[in-house]
């Protein structure tokens, strides 16, 4: 949603409609300045403008994937803390990608959904997300030797959700490498909540994320963020990547699906703190934007395109402030969408948020 939509833009296209032209007027000045909205509200009007920010260079479309899965079929509800065991597929090796340095000092390993990024530092390594438990020792471990990196180098863990399926390496860092591991507090419950969610043992609860909170070593940072939504300790952060020593922001967006409890309160805890991160990455300077999931930012396949890239091409990560800035969209319009349809469902008749 354009928080700051002009709403002379809507008047000058209606230069003869002047009662709605009027209309428009009540309608723009009815909302307070705090939470200016567009002019069509509506569930359609969302989804057509979550979809349509999904552009890109040389007009190849990016996000799309982002836009499958919140915009075209978002999930719906969170798993139950009873939930089954997660299940070990016996053919996973065979999805397991090789793993690849992807900056100066950043590094990629993961399977073709699930990413876990290793931030070198003069001091050791800070490892973001952990897959699952039984791609873990695979991916993680093996894929830190195959990259020449020593997994007992690993210093922190930050997980920046705890779905069962997506913290299955956290334990095995934490009692292996004495890794320190960071989680939101809300997330640190989840684990603890879990009951079969760990079937190799939890992690034992260690550093709780606070908001601005800063995960230094060596040389390097990562600046925490708290954004509850799609879990209630999802956090997202901000650090820097060198390509060929040129420095880049990059914004690591915590958590994105709607699996958590569908109703208007969680979804406007969502808003609130995708609109917040949203801001923070763009005054940042963030031009690359990712994840634990290359179904969001395209991290698996554009990482295979690294080695193609030609001299001067931007790295094929390196999207862009504006992409950034798309993709923030993406998840508020289609967020919108579903909280206008709750709404809808409530009352009968959709209304704007607050
Ligand atoms: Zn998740």
């Amino acid at each position: 949603m354009p928080k700051t939509q002009d709403p002379g833009e809507t008047l000058c296209v209606l230069p003869n409609g002047t009662l709605l032209a009027l209309a428009v007027l009540a309608l723009v000045s009815a909302a307070t300045a705090q939470t200016a909205r567009p002019v069509l509200d509506s569930i359609e009007g969302h989804l057509a403008a979550g979809k349509n920010a999904a552009g890109g260079r040389d007009n190849t479309p990016d996000f799309y994937g982002l836009v499958t899965a919140i915009c075209v079929a978002p999930l719906n509800a969170p798993a139950r803390p009873d939930a089954p065991a997660p299940r070990m597929n016996p053919n996973r090796t065979s999805a397991y990608l090789e793993p690849k340095r992807a900056f100066d000092d950043l590094y990629w390993m993961g399977t073709p959904s699930r990413s876990t990024w290793a931030l070198t530092t003069s001091d050791g390594i800070i490892l973001y997300d952990t897959q699952s438990v039984y791609d873990a020792e695979e991916v993680i471990v093996g894929g830190l030797k195959k990259l020449g990196l020593d997994p007992a180098k690993v210093k922190y863990v930050i997980i920046s959700h705890a779905h069962e399926n997506e913290v299955g390496g956290a334990k095995l860092m934490q009692e292996r490498y004495g890794a320190r591991i960071v989680m939101g507090a809300g997330d640190w419950d989840l684990v603890d909540q879990s009951v079969n969610g760990f079937p190799k043992g939890k992690p034992k609860r260690d550093i709780v994320a606070t908001d601005g909170m800063r995960i230094t070593l060596g040389d390097r940072s990562v600046t925490l963020y708290l954004m509850p939504g799609h879990t209630p300790g999802t956090i997202s952060g901000v650090f820097q990547v060198h390509d060929h020593s040129k420095p880049l922001t990059v914004a690591y967006s915590g958590g994105t699906e709607f699996n958590f409890v569908n109703d208007v309160p969680h979804f406007d805890t969502y808003l609130a703190s995708e609109r917040k991160f949203a801001a923070t990455a763009a005054a940042a300077g963030a031009t690359i934007i990712l994840g634990n999931q290359s179904q969001f930012d395209g991290a698996a396949l554009k990482l295979r395109r690294l080695a193609d890239r030609r001299p001067g091409e931007a790295h094929p990560l390196d999207v862009g402030a504006a992409a950034v800035a798309r993709y923030f969209k993406i998840e508020d319009e289609c967020a919108q969408a579903v909280r206008l349809k709750l709404l809808a469902q409530q009352h009968g008749a959709p209304q704007p948020a607050q």
